[in-house]
């Protein structure tokens, strides 16, 4: 069915992101139905020379999602459409919410193999920015896509095919609107979930072994206490029953969509890098050095230290090693620039790749060095987008160094 679509629709109102610390005002805004809608908006705005970014649950707080010209919201496109639990995958809607889609998922007996720190993000924001989880095991959320359908710059709705899925993950919506993802799924299963109050000095000597020993393994460090709470998932009867210096505060056991991510409510800024797994510990012990000589009074929440398995796309942070992930954690109602700032220059000492979605200040000058991959995901990018309809100011000086 083609649909006729005369106008874009004029937007007065601001966006912004789930911190607060985003906020922009797109000319056009958009919240199409079908794969027909998006090629229709696509074509339009090209047409009129004007920049469009697909955006999700705007949980994204780096300029990823900031759209001056046409802000194409994609969560109408929602839902399970196919899927085949025996060879374990699903065809879902770019739009769904990682928690609908968990629960429709385990209906039907298949999972994700794993999830992030919360579970509202839709699945397209999170294959676009390698939203991750944590366990030594396990790969970014980006991984599983191995399929599906997007619409390209030239407005025509295309499959994505195994040409296109290295760059596809972690590709901040600048190859095209994905409508819906074919995800690489797990059967259904069930996870104990356990937290721990503990000190640092009491746990970091364990943290190596734990990590290798449990599926799922984070760690929260508060700086104005020193203390600790490591957060622990495995499969129901196994695990550590006790871990030394630690004192067990929760225990929940349920279907691996239902503990695996906890609801925030507490809005925080973020700056998170991916180090080298064998720089992790190095590298947060220098951070928590400088954060008590520096910005303890001035850092209002925590510091988390997680682990993502390597994988193969052009853009993850996780591409070609092992990655520990450190994130700082500052109440939105609290200044992050100076703290932030700082302790950025720390990260990229250690080879650190920053978070797409979070706050930093690189652009595609810093950048390339760190991305074996980046010129193909460069020349593919071209290939797909030649006149940049997908490519706002920032984007272009992420990408391509311009603007
Ligand atoms: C409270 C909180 C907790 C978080 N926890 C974690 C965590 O545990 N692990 C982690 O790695 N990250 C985490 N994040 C970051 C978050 O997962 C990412 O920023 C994610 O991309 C947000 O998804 P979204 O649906 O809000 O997408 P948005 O932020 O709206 O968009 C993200 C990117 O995806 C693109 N995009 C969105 N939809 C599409 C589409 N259909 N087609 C093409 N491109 C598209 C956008 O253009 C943009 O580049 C967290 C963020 C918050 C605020």
């Amino acid at each position: 069915m083609n649909i006729r679509r005369d106008a874009l629709h004029p937007n007065r109102a601001e966006m912004a992101n789930w911190s607060g610390s985003l906020v922009f005002r797109p000319r056009f805004l958009e919240a199409p139905r079908s794969e027909d809608e998006v090629a229709a908006i696509v074509r339009q705005a090209a047409r009129r020379g004007l920049k469009v970014r697909p955006t999700g649950r705007l949980h994204s707080s780096s300029p990823i999602i900031a759209a001056d010209d046409v802000a194409v919201s994609m969560g109408n496109m929602s839902g399970v459409f196919e899927h085949d639990a025996e060879e374990r995958w699903a065809l879902v809607g770019a739009g769904t919410p990682l928690d609908e889609m968990g629960r429709d998922l385990n209906d039907i007996g298949l999972a994700t193999h794993n999830l992030g720190d919360i579970n509202v993000q839709t699945v397209g924001g999170a294959v676009s920015t390698c939203t991750h989880g944590s366990g030594r095991r396990l790969t970014n959320l980006a991984t599983m896509l191995i399929g599906g359908r997007m619409v390209t710059a030239d407005g025509e709705a295309r499959e994505i095919g195994s040409d296109i899925i290295p760059a596809a993950r972690g590709s901040m919506g600048t190859l095209g609107l994905f409508t819906a993802l074919k995800l690489r799924l797990l059967p259904r299963y069930r996870l104990r979930r356990r937290e721990w109050c503990t000190t640092l000095d009491a746990c970091f000597g364990q943290l190596e072994e734990l990590s290798r020993r449990c599926r799922n393994l984070d760690m929260y460090w508060y700086p104005r206490s020193d203390r600790v709470k490591l957060r622990i998932l495995d499969p129901p009867g196994e695990g550590r029953e006790r871990i030394g210096g630690a004192r067990l505060v929760l225990e929940r056991e349920g279907w691996s969509n239902e503990v695996l991510s906890r609801k925030r409510v507490l809005r925080f800024d973020e700056m998170e890098y991916a180090v080298p797994i064998e720089a992790g510990p190095e590298c947060f012990l220098e951070i928590r050095k400088r954060i008590m000589e520096r910005h303890r009074r001035a850092v209002g929440w925590r510091v988390l230290y997680r682990y993502v398995a390597a994988d193969d796309a052009y853009l993850s942070t996780a591409y070609g090693r092992d990655t520990v992930t450190i994130s700082l954690h500052q109440n939105n109602t609290l200044p992050y620039g100076e703290y932030f700032d700082d302790i950025e220059r720390i990260f990229l000492r250690y080879g650190g790749r920053p978070h797409w979605g979070k706050k930093h200040s690189l652009g595609a000058e810093e950048l390339e060095p760190l991305y074996p991959r980046w010129a193909e995901f460069r020349r593919l990018r071209r290939k797909l987008d030649p006149d940049g309809v997908f490519l706002t100011d920032y984007m272009s000086r992420l990408l391509e160094g311009e603007g």
